[in-house]
């Protein structure tokens, strides 16, 4: 059942200083309140009572390195304009739901979402480090629906027993935000699957936590009978700057694939100037485009959706401007229906 109940309680398991990951303790350290956004950025109380009514349906989150990519003193700052909850999360529109994707209905077995065919997504954690107040899984029952919780058991069984999968998409939350340890243990029973072909893990870490990318991360990820895949989730060219740059550089070195999916938001990626620089910025650094999507109608999103005619307008100028290597896919997802439905430039299923 989902509930409104606000998330953001999830964390990273730590040890001890001693023995915590540097990543985990960046993470610890990442702000929580809208009151100490606003204070470090410069930015008027004024934005207070709203970013903290937001805040009570979505709890802050922002990393450190997140927060330094942002200019200080400018509200209308695209990175900030991503994290920082807004009084708008508040308005209940018609179309706008709390599932609209359609994830509940598609639950295979426990955190295993089977829409597709040849590839299936597990649901590894319901933690992020960053919370992006435009997410559709904002208000996702992690705490009924969250294998990592208890046992990976019945999860793989279903993988298993389903000779058609070729694909698991690692999901969350994001994956990355568990351990090495358990990731490592989680691929390796994934590998043993004769008929999984290869794992891919849809992560926000390396952008906005670029700590995330250690030893330990790369180590495992280079090794297995599983071709590994990150799809990277960028939506602006400043979360491809340092210390973001450095940690995907160290991916590709690794031979990690990278591609990236976008979402369209409006006062974020909504011109075309920031999408050409979205699309080579990641290039120079190994990340091919994947997706451009066009938002998800989830409770509290709104204020970020783009028209679908001025979306078409815009990838029609991205087509111009770019070559087809570097042109996303325009797409949306819809409840129920057999793959992303392509919005342009060749409107159908995928
Ligand atoms: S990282 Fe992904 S799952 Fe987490 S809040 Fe952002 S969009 Fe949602």
């Amino acid at each position: 059942m989902i509930t409104r109940a606000p998330r953001g309680t999830q964390s990273s398991t730590t040890t001890g200083p001693r023995t915590t990951p540097l990543w985990q303790q960046a993470l610890a350290r990442a702000i929580k309140d809208p009151e100490t956004l606003l204070q470090r950025l410069g930015l008027p109380s004024t934005s207070l009572p709203g970013a903290q009514a937001g805040h009570r349906l979505f709890r802050t989150r922002i990393p450190e390195s997140y927060l330094a990519r942002m200019r200080p003193g400018d509200p209308d700052d695209p990175l900030l304009r991503q994290a920082m909850p807004r009084n708008e999360e508040t308005h209940e529109l018609p179309g706008f739901v709390s599932d609209p994707v359609g994830d509940h209905d598609a639950l295979a077995a426990p955190g295993v979402v089977h829409k597709y065919h040849g590839r299936a997504l597990l649901l590894t954690t319901g933690a992020c480090a960053i919370h992006c107040r435009y997410c559709f899984r904002r208000e996702f029952d992690y705490a009924e629906h969250n294998p990592a919780q208890d046992d990976w058991e019945p999860a793989l069984d279903y993988i298993a027993g389903h000779p058609e999968l070729h694909e698991i998409i690692l999901s969350g939350g994001d994956p990355l935000a568990l351990s090495d340890v358990r990731l490592k243990r989680l691929a390796e029973r994934l590998a043993a699957i004769p008929h999984l072909q290869r794992l891919r893990i849809h992560t926000r870490l390396p952008v906005v936590l670029p700590e995330r990318v250690d030893d330990a991360l790369l180590t495992w990820l280079g090794q297995g009978r599983l071709q590994h895949i990150l799809v990277l989730h960028a939506n602006h060219p400043r979360e491809f700057a340092a210390p973001a740059d450095a940690a995907l550089r160290r991916l590709q070195a690794a031979g990690i694939t990278l591609l990236n999916q976008a979402v369209l938001l409006a006062g974020v990626n909504d011109d075309v100037e920031t999408l050409v620089e979205l699309q080579e910025a990641g290039f120079r650094l190994g990340v091919l485009p994947y997706y451009l999507h066009q938002l998800d109608r989830t409770r509290g999103t709104a204020h970020f959706e783009v028209p679908d005619a001025r979306a078409h307008a815009l990838y029609q100028a991205l087509h111009a401007r770019l070559p087809g290597y570097l042109v996303p896919r325009l797409a949306r997802e819809i409840s129920g229906a057999p793959g992303k439905t392509l919005l342009a430039p060749f409107p159908g299923r995928e």
